[in-house]
């Protein structure tokens, strides 16, 4: 077989290194080569250490070596820089971590590991995962390598990037409101959010716990599957992290689609879209039908309200988790002060920037006496008629069919000063994280400026593997997700 690693799956990469046709150390090299070379122009990552990598990739060709064989073991695996991990900085987009080496790894990580996954670097992110652009991070924005003038997409912005310029065969990211599924559709990814607590929180990064949750990006749904094989799983770290029996989320992978129900809610159809992303979302529905699924209308009658109630309980939940970022115990603090009070105040003045902190004002504002029932308690109802919505949507269809986002990528700085136009890109992928259901952005076609177009699907509870039969199927039918990017001597 004639290995093009940038291009190879993750089962094709996995097969040369079990039969000795390349060594981890000469793959990790390669995507090291191309990350060193490419990183200037596109801003993917925020740490590069070769030295760190190569050893992993060593360690990796000994366990190789000795016989062991495993899906992913040798393969290099970019981290959004959410993840704490132990000896690599970990600065989660911010300034405020500028400085901080993690001491301990956080479970994903550990999983990884565990399954010989090499390390290739630390991606870029908006500042604390706040962002659908990735230009709130404070190193500067990620470019999209299909046009760089564009963004990528946020939070999980350099992870895509990683990929879709093919720096990295597969990354990791995470998902509050939409930050796996819309940079992957911004970027021509598949990217999966699983269902709340499958993938434990242990050291990433807390945003808002109730809606956080890690999960993969790949250049396939099958990537995708056998990433998430290695990420799941109960860990008593985690309150939230659910004991349930592993799953093989390859299992459905080949099933056939006949008689498989899609909903499509008529409140996302109605408006809100651009012509272009409706017409490659239309021909995605009509290739299901071909493959043997059914349509349905189905209604989500609170689903306008999403938005709304996700940007109150975030930042209410953010207000509490970056309380902890003081200048005494970690990360960042202001040189020159009077006393501890002013300590704090300059820390976190100077540390945060400014969407960070317009984030902590509300939910500060949110969640104070007086305003609480008015905001938070209403915003928590919604909520529960979102997730009820979800349940009575459920008993029409299997999954639900939308955009992932209503365009495709714009110009870097297009939205920069209005919060509440980039705060509406989330309006197709935040309910899902209100709700906890899984949900998966799969590319879908080509839009205004030769841009990606994502094709979200919704699951029930711990449908992931229904959903992932559902977009590896269309990529055996389909060759959007194999398209790269021009110019970037892939
Ligand atoms: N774009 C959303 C926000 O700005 C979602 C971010 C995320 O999922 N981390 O909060």
């Amino acid at each position: 077989m004639n290995l093009q690693p940038t291009q190879a799956s993750l089962t094709e990469l996995a097969g040369a290194l079990a039969s000795k046709t390349i060594s981890s150390v000469e793959l990790t090299t390669l995507f090291l080569d191309r990350c060193e070379k490419l990183n200037p122009l596109l801003n993917a990552f925020i740490t590069l250490d070769r030295t760190a990598t190569l050893a992993e990739a060593r360690a990796a060709d000994a366990r190789l070596a000795s016989g062991e064989t495993g899906p992913l073991l040798g393969i290099p695996l970019a981290y959004k820089d959410i993840f704490c991990m132990q000896g690599w900085l970990t600065t989660c987009g911010s300034k405020m971590l500028a400085n901080f080496v993690s001491p301990y790894d956080a479970h994903v990580v550990e999983q990884f590991k565990k399954a010989g996954m090499v390390t290739l670097g630390k991606c870029n992110m908006d500042e604390f995962a706040m962002g659908s652009s990735t230009e709130n991070s404070f190193y500067g924005p990620a470019r999209n390598p299909w046009d760089t003038r564009r963004v990528a997409g946020g939070s999980s912005g350099g992870s895509a990037v990683a990929i879709a310029a093919r720096l990295a065969p597969a990354a990791v990211g995470t998902d509050t409101g939409g930050s796996i599924r819309q940079p992957a559709a911004l970027c021509g990814l598949t990217g999966i959010k699983p269902t709340y607590g499958v993938v434990s929180r242990y050291g990433m990064i807390a945003y808002a716990s109730s809606l956080d949750q890690g999960g993969p990006l790949a250049k396939s749904a099958q990537d995708c599957a056998l990433l998430l094989n290695a990420m799941a799983g109960f860990d008593a770290r985690d309150s939230t992290s659910l004991a349930r029996p592993a799953e093989d989320y390859c299992r459905n992978l080949e099933q056939p689609l006949t008689g498989i129900r899609i909903g499509l809610p008529k409140e996302f159809f109605a408006q809100g879209m651009s012509d272009d992303v409706r017409a490659a979302v239309a021909a995605a529905l009509a290739e299901y039908r071909k493959l043997g699924a059914q349509t349905v209308e189905i209604s989500l009658p609170n689903s306008g309200l999403s938005v709304p109630a996700y940007y109150v309980i975030a930042p209410a939940e953010a207000s509490s988790n970056l309380s902890r970022f003081d200048g005494v115990r970690y990360g960042y603090r202001a040189p020159d002060y009077t006393d501890l009070s002013d300590m704090y105040c300059k820390t976190r003045a100077q540390g945060f920037g400014a969407e960070v902190k317009r984030r902590i004002l509300i939910g500060t504002y949110v969640l104070s006496h007086g305003y609480y029932d008015a905001y938070y308690l209403q915003a928590q109802k919604i909520r529960r008629l979102i997730a009820d919505d979800f349940r009575a949507a459920f008993r029409q269809c299997d999954v639900i069919a939308s955009p992932t986002t209503p365009g495709v990528a714009f110009e870097i700085g297009a939205k920069s000063d209005d919060p509440v136009q980039m705060y509406l890109s989330d309006i197709y992928t935040t309910s899902a994280n209100l709700a906890g259901l899984p949900g998966i952005s799969l590319p879908c076609g080509f839009g205004a400026g030769s841009m990606p177009v994502g094709l979200q699907l919704l699951g029930n509870y711990f449908d992931e593997a229904r959903m992932l039969n559902l977009a590896h199927r269309y990529q055996q039918a389909t060759d959007w997700h194999l398209r790269t990017p021009e110019g970037l001597s892939i």
